[in-house]
């Protein structure tokens, strides 16, 4: 038998989409609010604010001007490639309101990143800002997308359309002239569960980048679900994760539209704006990745900041080591701590911290099962197993997403029969419902919290004239929770240093910040099982470093 939540089931919507529950539904948020109380997105250094109440209008306009001057249908992606600003979430939707697709990626990819993302995704339409440009005209020229269909969200280039001006275009329409919201098809069994609204990349438990299929209904459970275990005095949200990551997407641009709490964007991360802002802004709680956690209690600047007004501390995304947890508790002792866990297929958390458990006690723990959420674990054998037995978790609920886009082989692989998540993590539940990630069975590395594909640099490094063989795992590192490391049979021994340095810059240069390898190390063979597949933790420890 699963392990069930302790939570009452969510009372979800079945028929609606994320901007019809959000602004237009007799339970919307803002029906409730006087106008003067409404919350908003903020620019933390700007300070220019949009109002739920004006991103209700501005995400009318917008989709308005895509549907009537640049004919966007159902079912169009839209990609976004921009570091976090106000425009973001008015860009989004925009976008879902009239049943389009978004597709965030990271502002930090390049040309063949970003085209292999718009390719993946078939996204007819870019919206970038000007400091990506560059990038995102070569890619999407590569992928056939017309310069057109270029967007900026803001500032302004020659022979660009601007987000300002398109939004101008819909507001001309008049108030008679305005696309209706997206309505679902009822008669074509058309529900908010199969309707996508987001494509955002994973590699899953195996392989390639994936575009992870999003529907409406899953951010609405996810919404619904963290809402009942989110105390009401939530109101200041630090927006420091990236947009375009799950954490980012749900928590710091959908669910604070339901809590009508206000969102501090900060465009770029340093230590010194993200304290700066939390300072100016008397922020309670900060929603974090483990790297920055360790700058908070490793980081001298840290020191140089009255941090009285925090609460508590918030982490996700990635495991955070023991050692970090107790150095934060000394650090920070009048905080209290609470961690989510799950993943871009469980569209965020598929356990989170209740408010009982948010104590230094219960931080190495990821939480209990959300609402209308189940748990299985599994041994090797796929036998469920009982309290306190480690074994993969498995997770069914209505925040587990549709699948893998055009990839029926993956989405097989990874989303059983019954309807349960494979997540590729070892954990444990106790008899309380707490539950503690022992391990990642996985392949996945997670850089900053960000998630690296092995496969992906392996079929890199394999490309390389002197590259027999590969294997690529996470090795830990001190900053950034983990970093990747390549095992390599060269076709031709000899000059294994001058080798070594040519691998390590041949990645950084095809490849982002995030992906470049910490370290090479020589060996004679991948192992490998009788499938071919390799048997990555018998490499660790093995063979000639460089
Ligand atoms: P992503 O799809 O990028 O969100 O990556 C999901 C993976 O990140 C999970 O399958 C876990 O391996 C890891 N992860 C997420 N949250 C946590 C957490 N709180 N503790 C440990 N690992 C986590």
């Amino acid at each position: 038998m699963p392990f069930k939540s302790s939570q009452p089931d969510i009372k979800l919507p079945r028929d609606i989409t994320i901007w019809k529950w959000l602004f237009d539904f007799p339970h919307s948020p803002l029906n409730s609010i006087s106008p003067s109380q409404v919350a908003g997105f903020t620019n933390a250094s700007t300070l220019e604010r949009i109002s739920y109440s004006a991103v209700k209008t501005h995400t009318i306009h917008l989709s308005t001007a895509l549907v009537k001057h640049y004919n966007l249908t159902k079912g169009d992606v839209v990609a976004l490639f921009s570091p976090n600003t106000i425009w973001y979430p008015v860009a989004m939707l925009g976008v879902t309101r009239v049943a389009g697709i978004v597709s965030g990626a990271s502002p930090a990819y390049n040309v063949e990143e970003m085209t292999y993302a718009l390719k993946t995704s078939r996204a007819r339409f870019l919206m970038t800002v000007p400091g990506s440009m560059k990038v995102a005209r070569a890619a999407a020229e590569k992928a056939g997308i017309k310069r057109e269909n270029v967007f900026l969200l803001e500032g302004e280039m020659q022979g660009y359309t601007t987000m300002k001006e398109l939004l101008e275009l819909g507001r001309k329409e008049g108030k008679g002239g305005q696309v209706e919201p997206y309505e679902l098809v009822k008669s074509k069994k058309e529900t908010n569960f199969n309707l996508c609204a987001f494509l955002s990349f994973s590699s899953g438990t195996t392989g390639l980048p994936k575009a992870v299929m999003i529907a409406h209904q899953n951010v609405i459970a996810q919404c619904l679900q963290i809402q009942q275990i989110t105390p009401s005095s939530h109101k200041k949200i630090l927006a420091v994760l990236p947009s375009f990551h799950i954490t980012g997407l749900v928590h710091a641009l959908h669910l604070p539209i339901l809590l009508n709490a206000e969102v501090y964007m900060l465009p770029a991360f340093t230590m010194k704006s993200m304290l700066n802002t939390v300072v100016k802004f008397q922020i309670g709680e900060l929603l974090l990745v483990p790297p920055i956690l360790i700058r908070m209690v490793r980081d001298p600047i840290v020191k140089e900041y009255d941090l009285s007004c925090i609460t508590r501390f918030s982490s996700g995304a990635a495991p955070l080591s023991a050692e970090i947890l107790k150095d934060l508790e000394v650090a920070f002792p009048k905080t209290g701590f609470k961690q989510g866990y799950g993943m871009t297929e469980s569209c965020s958390c598929i356990t989170a911290h209740p408010p009982e458990k948010y104590s230094y006690k219960y931080a190495h723990m990821v939480g209990s099962i959300c609402a209308s959420t189940e748990v299985k674990i599994l041994n090797d054998d796929g036998k469920e197993l009982g309290i306190g037995e480690p074994g993969e978790l498995l997770a069914k609920g209505p925040q587990i997403v549709m699948g893998y886009l055009n990839n029926e082989e993956a989405t097989k692989h990874t989303f059983d029969k019954d309807g349960f998540l494979h997540t590729g993590d070892q954990a444990m539940i106790d008899a309380d419902g707490m539950v503690t990630i022992t391990d990642r069975i996985k392949e996945m590395i997670k850089v900053k919290g960000i998630g690296v594909a092995p496969a992906e640099l392996e079929d890199l490094l394999l490309g390389h004239p002197e590259v027999e063989d590969c294997a690529v795992l996470g090795i830990e590192d001190e900053y950034s929770g983990e970093k990747p490391k390549a095992f390599i049979v060269l076709k031709k021994n000899g000059d294994e240093e001058g080798k070594g340095r040519v691998l390590l810059s041949y990645v950084r240069e095809k490849k982002v910040r995030h992906k470049w390898l910490k370290e090479v190390e020589f060996v004679e063979v991948i192992p490998k099982s009788a499938s071919g597949k390799i048997l990555r933790r018998l490499l660790k420890g093995q063979g000639k470093r460089v």
